[in-house]
């Protein structure tokens, strides 16, 4: 690659054309834009603490992660049947075909519904329409990552772990991840349920290291033998881990607007990104929840250039480590990595 500096206009068309991966977007949150949220509230006769776009944005606002959640959890009531689950799958892909997203990995975590009695049929029912709607229509290919709710019993979890093996008949569950409240539950708690995913061929990921320390990144690798860390932003605060992640290449899905309204740090000029990066340790950038922080990925691209000292070039690596990293089948990677390094080239060959 060149030195060479686009034009903040041409850089943007740049971030736009490059075919792009996103690993790290989760169904409930990542689909839940207000309007949709009202749409699948008035189609299973319920009440939202909202009426529209504008009382929306004032309800949307959160202080701290557990207040994320409840929040979250509301909206997330909306979802109860499968044609509301192929609505938000195809919402996500419809979003991804606007910032040229080709292929996405979404969080889905069952644990957020099952309590209330959504059936898990209905899920994986919407979940295959959802993908189907997204291929044939959207010209987005959709994964699935089971995200399993930290604060499950054990046995609830396996049984999901048990349930997501027995869906991949009907859908494209590609691996197994670990999410909500991290303080105070480690991963190892649920390290039986990361083996049994991982003798089921799963591929392995676990939110670590976002409100949790270090050692909740180190517990999430050593028990739960994870190949990804989603955020893993707090390994800044052990050198040891720091080389341990650079040596094994290990990828951080990093969401820097996320952390920031989660308050994980002070202000965005403040995040571990840039120490990350120069420790070697591969990131990519995602955008999490993108309608409760109303970012998307090319907004994240543009933000940690806007921020930080990196060059247009260390952006797009960072786009280009998401390809690289997915738990995509080798064939479809070959053919994004090739055409993404077409696309770069043009700009900066
Ligand atoms: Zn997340």
């Amino acid at each position: 690659m060149s030195d060479r500096t686009l034009s903040a206009i041409d850089f943007k068309t740049c971030l736009f054309e490059l075919p792009k991966v996103e690993l790290h977007n989760h169904l409930e949150g990542g689909a839940m834009y207000p309007d949709l949220a009202l749409k699948l509230a008035k189609r299973n006769n319920m009440e939202l603490p909202f009426s529209d776009e504008a009382t929306a944005a004032s309800y949307y606002q959160f202080e701290s992660l557990d207040q994320f959640i409840d929040i979250l959890r509301t909206t997330v009531s909306t979802l109860n049947t499968a044609e509301d689950y192929a609505d938000a799958v195809e919402r996500h892909g419809i979003e991804a075909r606007r910032q040229n997203i080709r292929y996405h990995e979404t969080f889905v975590t069952y644990g957020l519904v099952a309590s209330r009695g959504v059936p898990w049929e209905a899920v994986v029912e919407g979940l295959s329409e959802g993908q189907r709607r997204n291929r044939e229509a959207h010209g987005v290919e959709t994964a699935f990552i089971v995200d399993l709710d930290r604060t499950l019993p054990e046995e609830i979890a396996l049984e999901h772990v048990r349930l997501a093996a027995n869906a991949r008949k009907t859908v494209d569950i590609v691996g197994m991840g670990l999410d909500c409240q991290e303080r105070g539950w480690p991963a190892g708690r649920l390290k039986s349920c990361f083996e049994l995913a991982s003798s089921e061929g799963f591929r392995l990921t676990a939110h670590a290291g976002e409100d949790g320390g270090a050692e909740s990144v180190w517990d999430a690798l050593n028990n739960c033998h994870v190949e990804r860390i989603d955020h893993g932003v707090q390994a800044i605060e052990d050198e040891a881990l720091l080389t341990h992640l650079a040596e094994k290449q290990i990828l951080l899905t990093v969401c820097p607007v996320s952390n920031l309204l989660l308050c994980v740090f002070p202000s965005l000029e403040a995040h571990s990104l840039p120490a990350l990066v120069n420790a070697g340790i591969p990131v990519c950038l995602n955008s999490d929840d993108p309608p409760m922080f109303n970012s998307d990925l090319v907004n994240e691209a543009e933000v940690v250039y806007e921020t930080f000292d990196f060059s247009q070039q260390e952006i797009v690596t960072m786009l280009r480590n998401a390809i690289e990293h997915s738990f995509q089948d080798e064939t479809g990677k070959a053919a994004l990595l090739s055409e993404f390094d077409q696309v770069r080239d043009k700009y900066f060959g």
